[in-house]
């Protein structure tokens, strides 16, 4: 088995990420930089041993459901929950809570390397753990002081688990549609009314349910105004039941092990995170988090795949070798290579900006710069918020959509075997298809990233990246293709002057653009990874020069037909409901 702290997790936590920067604006002061990130390091090799340990057990108990409890709730299969225990014992969730409230205050993107590993070994296990951080993270940016007293210190030892409920039979990609009820109280708590679907871990500890306000629910229904985030536990503090329980689950294709509840809310007592009407806002925090978290999951599954497969070709002989010396087996074992090391990229580079976007609210947050300071500082975060506003649909499209391509390469690679549940590949790829779909699907992914790049995200990005370009320099290799990521920019940017001028056909093509830009930002950053490991060159080549002509095509599809193509495609659609 190979080791799961990869070199590629070495390479940023030894290497690339500043961290002298960041502990230096996030703590203030001359910070001991030797001792945090050796902290860093302990964490991710005891999460590398303990995730490798949980892998073969995770594989042979993938088909054991969920369950539902006597009590009216739900949980994973005991050799999750085991999974769980020992994760707790190890002091290994809700990584990045303050030390405040007794957390670790990890910075994202160790936390990120740490739920990759997770997600090699049991994508079920993730979620679990994914959410749990995701919610702790909410809680504390918007709760109230006593709830985030009464709650995070349970989330950091592992008593508490979270959930995210936002989904409801009539409001899926669109959250307009909740319908699900606030009604304020005198004692200033609220009560929840209504029924979601879908909701992993459902019988959690913790709900943070997404709901319409009483008082403008006529006005406010079939728009995202008006809606709250609300706290609601399962139980409440003196013990007694919470108006919540989990009628039924869900039997799914893969992620057997991750409980998916309809959950039913009934006068249950909660409490609102963030002040009303601003409960958008806290969820697009919570969104934006697990979608990160699904990019993070689509790179540990993928990654768990490329090493199966890798491991078999070496072994399987056919034609007297073994079969990873057919030249067709080493390109997809390559290409599969490639995939996992670009969305791992475009994701590390995303967390490093969350990170220093995170110290820099920190400092500002002290208060203890000279003004003129603070006040450049308050303008490169309002910046690079845009920027991560940008990237985070772009690594949860990207991620999710290689995850699929990896599984199924490494199922072709087994052969027949690998069409069998005798595999962990096929067990692998039916956990892959959920990726692309649950928190923002990647046509959802696409819009969003479409939208922010028209708000001027952009412009912004290829000014980012031609500076960044421009400042490769020294080695040829490293430079010729530094110039030939330059004329895709170009490219995007010709091709951003065709879609802009026409919203539907931009929202057709949302996805090419998306493409052209992941392919920009990854090639990018690839070669950023070679200027401190001259080995990744050929990596980066080969990502670089297939994807540059895949761009040219995507560029030439956006710009030969903008008139008549969605109308071409209605034709053709119409054709058969004529026949239907
Ligand atoms: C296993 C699992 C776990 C889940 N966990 C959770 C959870 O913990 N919490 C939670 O709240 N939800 C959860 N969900 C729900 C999940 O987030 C939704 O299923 C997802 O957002 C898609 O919504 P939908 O299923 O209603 O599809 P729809 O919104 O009905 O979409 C149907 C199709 O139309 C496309 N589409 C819709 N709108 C647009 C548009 N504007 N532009 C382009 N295409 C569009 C979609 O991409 C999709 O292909 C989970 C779902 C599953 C299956």
């Amino acid at each position: 088995m190979t080791d799961y702290y990869t070199p590629t997790m070495r390479l940023y936590i030894d290497r690339l990420a500043d961290w002298e920067g960041y502990l230096r604006l996030r703590n203030g002061g001359t910070p001991d930089v030797d001792a945090e990130v050796g902290a860093y390091r302990t964490v991710l090799e005891t999460t590398a041993q303990l995730a490798a340990s949980l892998e073969r057990r995770a594989r042979e108990d993938w088909h054991l459901e969920a369950e539902l409890t006597p009590d009216g709730g739900a949980r994973p299969p005991a050799h999750i929950r085991e999974a769980y225990q020992e994760l707790c014992e190890a002091g290994l969730v809700s990584l990045t809570v303050s030390e405040a409230y007794g957390g670790a205050a990890l910075p994202t993107l160790v936390n990120g390397m740490f739920m990759e590993m997770m997600s090699r070994a049991d994508a079920s296990l993730f979620t679990l753990v994914g959410l749990q951080n995701g919610a702790a993270n909410d809680i504390e940016r918007y709760a109230s002081e006593e709830l985030k007293q009464l709650w995070l210190p349970r989330f950091v030892s592992g008593e508490a688990l979270g959930s995210m409920d936002l989904t409801e039979a009539k409001a899926g990609s669109d959250l307009g549609g909740i319908t699900t009820r606030v009604t304020e109280q005198p004692d200033g708590t609220v009560r929840v009314d209504g029924t979601k679907i879908f909701i992993t871990n459902g019988g959690a500890d913790v709900h943070l349910v997404l709901a319409r306000d009483g008082d403008s629910y006529d006005q406010s229904k079939g728009t995202t105004n008006g809606l709250s985030l609300v706290l609601v536990p399962w139980k409440l503090e003196d013990g007694r039941r919470n108006g919540v329980r989990v009628p039924r689950l869900e039997h799914k294709l893969g992620i057997h092990g991750s409980p998916t509840c309809e959950v039913l809310f009934e006068n249950a007592v909660g409490y609102r995170l963030g002040a009303k009407g601003q409960g958008f806002r806290a969820m697009l925090d919570l969104m934006n988090n697990a979608r990160l978290g699904v990019a993070e999951q689509s790179v540990g599954v993928a990654s768990a795949a490329f090493h199966e497969a890798r491991r078999y070709a070496g072994e399987r002989e056919q034609f007297g070798q073994p079969v990873a010396k057919q030249p067709l087996v080493v390109a997809m074992l390559a290409k599969m290579a490639i995939n996992v090391e670009s969305a791992r990229s475009l994701l590390y580079r995303t967390f490093a900006l969350i990170d220093k976007n995170t110290a820099r609210e920190a400092a500002l947050r002290r208060g203890d710069l000279p003004a003129d300071e603070a006040a450049k500082l308050q303008l490169a975060l309002d910046h690079d918020l845009a920027r991560v506003r940008l990237l985070t649909p772009l690594c949860k499209y990207y991620g999710t959509e290689i995850c699929p391509d990896v599984t199924r390469d490494a199922m072709q690679i087994f052969g027949g075997i690998g069409y069998t549940m005798d595999a962990d590949v096929a067990k692998l790829h039916a956990d892959s298809l959920i990726m692309t779909i649950y928190e923002g699907t990647s046509e959802i992914q696409a819009s969003f990233a479409l939208r922010e790049m028209g708000k001027g995200g952009l412009a912004g990005a290829l000014a980012h990246l031609k500076d960044e370009l421009g400042a490769i320099s020294g080695d040829a290799k490293r430079a010729e293709l530094a110039m030939l990521v330059g004329t895709l920019l170009g490219r995007i940017q010709q091709c951003a002057q065709v879609l802009f001028t026409d919203l539907p056909y931009a929202l057709l093509r949302a996805k090419m653009i998306a493409e052209m830009v992941i392919n920009a930002k990854c090639a990018t950053e690839l070669l950023h990874q070679v200027g401190a490991d001259a080995a990744r060159v050929d990596l980066a080549e080969a990502f670089i020069r297939r994807r540059v002509i895949e761009s040219e095509a995507l560029a030439k599809r956006i710009e030969q037909n903008p008139v008549g193509r969605l109308e071409r495609d209605a034709r053709i659609l119409a054709s058969y409901a004529a026949a239907d």
